[in-house]
């Protein structure tokens, strides 16, 4: 993937620079090649406020992206909508790179930060597990034909269902 969003360290100001990038259905299309989730078909935005701290530069990121996933339940598509933000130190690659033990560290090569990979791993972060088109997404099993898929000896246990209009009558 190519660079595209790219931060000039040496340009930023000192209490901190603002920029504002688009995530293009293209962009989001080559990050997310793959994956089981695809662009929704409007660009996203990424909002990064890039603050030096000595040779560091601590990058604050918002991320808004409209995706499309498949719904487990129904398998219709599900909308999913990533509003993400986050917050990383980059420190300047240098020749001994210290224990990689700390997450929110991210390095940096010569004087631009790119941010494509953080944009897609931040993205990818926050795909559900398990996609709904909707909280109250009943299923295919139970949408449009619900008797025609259950053995005709239990149909009567399915009218046994109480709907929650009457429940809520009762109490
Ligand atoms: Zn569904």
């Amino acid at each position: 993937m190519g660079g595209r969003f790219a931060i000039a360290v040496k340009d930023l100001a000192v209490g901190g620079s603002d920029f504002v990038f688009s995530l293009t259905v293209d962009w989001l299309r080559e990050a997310l090649e793959g994956c089981e989730i695809e662009p929704g078909g409007a660009d996203g935005s990424m909002k990064v406020r890039a603050t030096p701290s000595g040779s560091d530069v601590l990058i604050q990121c918002a991320l808004k992206v409209p995706l499309r996933a498949t719904c487990v339940r129904c398998l219709e598509p599900a909308k999913v909508d990533v509003d993400s933000s986050f917050a990383v130190l980059m420190t300047p690659c240098l020749a001994e790179s210290p224990a990689d033990d700390d997450a929110d560290r991210e390095t940096f090569e010569g004087d631009e930060i790119l941010l494509d990979g953080l944009a897609r791993e931040h993205i990818l972060l926050e795909v559900p597990m398990s996609p709904l088109c909707s909280e109250g997404c009943a299923g295919a099993a139970l949408g449009a034909q619900p008797k025609a898929r259950i053995d005709p000896r239990l149909a009567p246990l399915a009218d046994l269902v109480i709907p929650e209009g009457a429940k809520s009558k009762k109490a």
